[in-house]
């Protein structure tokens, strides 16, 4: 039996406004008890309300980065302090489209987990391959490579972090890694997690990329896949419930 409970996160991306906000939580929170562990990551801005809102609940929210550094003349960068006044459980870190679109290093990535790490906010790390990565055979390359830079950052506190393997041609794209594949690359994250931490029995591998209610059972039937971290399907209440309950 699994130690692992699974985990459903949402990344609202930059979607969201207060009123569809306050709807979209309002049927997550009317479709309690989930027996996965569930959370929201949402823009900065509504981190406050959606306090709020499921303060109390089984629902956990968190933001979608944070800054690497602890305070200062960083314009528009957002702390892990600040996060965790706010209540925030998790900080994703790392997302292809910040690593793509923000030029973010393997380096930035870990020093960002390891500042939401030293304030109590658990990093949810993402690594994943472009499509010309996989057609060149360097997806375990990549992802290896990706998840090491934080783990050496991370040091003792390494077994804290959540990782989302998230393929980069399946984000947004409609196109979803099969369950085997999605497991296959799974395998080798929990190895090399076993292998610097002793404890990768306990952690969770999350995967993401065009997750939807169809076929969120199969891979969350996977040994080594704890749940999911849910673009799209986060944003209208049936489907992230939907998987929630996968
Ligand atoms: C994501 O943004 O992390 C993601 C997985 O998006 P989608 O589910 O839309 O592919």
């Amino acid at each position: 039996m699994t130690p692992r409970t699974k985990l459903i996160v949402g990344n609202w991306k930059m979607h969201g406004s207060r009123p569809a906000n306050a709807e979209l939580l309002a049927g997550i929170l009317a479709a309690r008890p989930f027996t996965a562990d569930v959370a929201v990551c949402t823009p900065f801005v509504y981190l406050t309300e959606t306090a709020a809102t499921l303060a109390g609940s089984q629902v956990r929210w968190g933001a979608q980065d944070v800054s690497a550094h602890a305070h200062g003349a960083y314009t528009g960068e957002v702390s892990a302090a600040m996060l965790a006044e706010c209540g925030c459980r998790y900080a994703i870190v790392g997302h292809s489209e910040r690593r793509a679109l923000h030029r973010e290093s393997d380096e930035e990535v870990a020093a960002k987990a390891r500042a939401a790490l030293a304030k109590g906010v658990t990093p949810l790390v993402c690594v994943g391959e472009t499509l010309a990565e996989r057609e060149s055979g360097q997806t375990e390359t990549v992802v290896k490579r990706q998840l090491s830079v934080v783990i050496h950052t991370l040091a003792h506190c390494a077994a804290e972090m959540v990782v989302a393997y998230e393929p980069v041609w399946a984000i947004g794209t409609g196109r979803t890694a099969t369950a085997e594949q999605a497991q296959a690359v799974h395998s080798v994250l929990r190895a090399q997690l076993q292998a610097a931490t002793g404890r990768a029995a306990a952690m969770r591998i999350l995967y993401g990329g065009s997750v939807k209610p169809d076929n969120a059972s199969l891979l969350f039937s996977q040994p080594d896949i704890d749940g999911g971290l849910i673009g799209g399907a986060a944003l209208k209440a049936a489907d992230f419930v939907a998987i929630c309950r996968a």
